[in-house]
């Protein structure tokens, strides 16, 4: 094999790219994960994780870099802060050209880029991120046993987690922008309902307060402009997500309306050899154990693609 071919590239070296490098270079097939940043994807980010089955509770550094370190023992080669410059999907031979200069080719791509919650983007939000400031229900809620918290948002991942944290909080005030939600009326129905959340309409959040953590809210009520301060341990935003896919918008890859990577039931795009996992997909549950699922079912699928391929080559 040419120095600069491998069996399988995976862009994206999160838990959905790392553990698609640990499967491959097990079997001995000749992987590269590139990423932009640096390896373990959001798990850098998260600051305790509870919900990793047979872990009790874990850094996400820990368990990133524990990750990490298994593709690597098995040979998996990762270069990290990295820019793709172009990439051709098409052609049986794919090809990833870097920034720096430098070429690679693959008999399969996998795609595990990731992607990001949005944010508010207002004052205090990246000091406490982490330490009160929540984008997960399903992976912070539980540390909110007791606490009084806020959500912000009015679509229906807004209003269902909403309903899921009074399982923990005490009392949850819900803040959105307009005067009305834009979601299932069920869910509207069930969040009304609620006797522990309370809801401000045409109302944002304006800043962030704490020292260590946060403790409080600056809330703007937007008919009134009238500024009030409301003392809470916990804020979860949900205002929508975006996957990691500007680098492949354009091209011959089928994206969804929210530009989320479009699969079938094997994780195969539209163009084949070409595979994704993890966060990057269209799907609704976005956890480490399903993007490590993601993962595992890519680089099988990768492996058989490849395999299949070279039977075709020898007949
Ligand atoms: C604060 C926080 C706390 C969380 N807590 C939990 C929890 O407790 N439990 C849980 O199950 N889940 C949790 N999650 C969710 C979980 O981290 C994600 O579901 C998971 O990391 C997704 O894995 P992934 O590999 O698909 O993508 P990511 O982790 O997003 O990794 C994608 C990787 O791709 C790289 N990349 C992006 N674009 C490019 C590009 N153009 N070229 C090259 N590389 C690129 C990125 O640098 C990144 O390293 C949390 C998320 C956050 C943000």
């Amino acid at each position: 094999m040419k120095p600069n071919h491998y069996n399988t590239i995976i862009i994206g070296a999160g838990p959905a790219g790392l553990t698609a490098g640990i499967y491959l270079s097990r079997a001995k097939m000749k992987t590269l994960i590139l990423d932009s940043g640096i390896a373990g994807g959001q798990l850098i980010l998260t600051h305790e994780i509870a919900n990793y089955p047979g872990i009790e509770k874990i850094s996400g550094y820990e368990l990133s870099n524990t990750m990490r370190k298994q593709a690597l023992a098995f040979g998996c080669e990762i270069q990290s802060g990295i820019s793709i410059k172009d990439i051709n999907f098409e052609a049986v031979e794919k090809s990833v050209q870097l920034s720096n200069g430098k070429q690679f080719t693959a008999d399969t791509i996998i795609l595990a880029t990731g992607g990001r919650s949005r944010t508010l983007g207002i004052s205090g939000e990246d000091k406490f991120k982490g330490r009160g400031i929540s984008y997960c229900a399903t992976c912070d809620g539980d540390f909110f046993q007791d606490k009084e918290i806020a959500v912000v948002g009015g679509g229906n991942t807004a209003l269902e987690e909403a309903v899921s944290l009074t399982k923990y909080a005490s009392k949850v005030t819900l803040i959105h922008m307009l005067d009305h939600f834009q979601a299932f009326a069920h869910a509207i129905d069930e969040a009304k309902s609620n006797p522990k959340i309370e809801i401000k309409m045409q109302s944002r959040i304006t800043a962030f307060n704490g020292e260590q953590k946060l403790e409080s809210v600056n809330v703007e009520n937007l008919l009134t402009h009238e500024l009030s301060e409301l003392k809470l341990d916990g804020v979860f935003v949900f205002i929508g997500y975006e996957a990691n896919t500007d680098f492949v918008q354009g091209r011959c890859i089928e994206l969804n309306e929210r530009n989320e990577i479009v699969t079938d039931d094997q994780l195969q795009t539209n163009v084949p050899g070409v595979f994704a996992a993890g966060d990057a997909l269209a799907k609704r549950f976005r956890q480490i154990t399903t993007a490590v699922s993601d993962g595992t079912i890519a680089a099988l699928n990768a492996m058989e693609f490849i395999r299949q391929a070279s039977a075709i080559k020898v007949a």
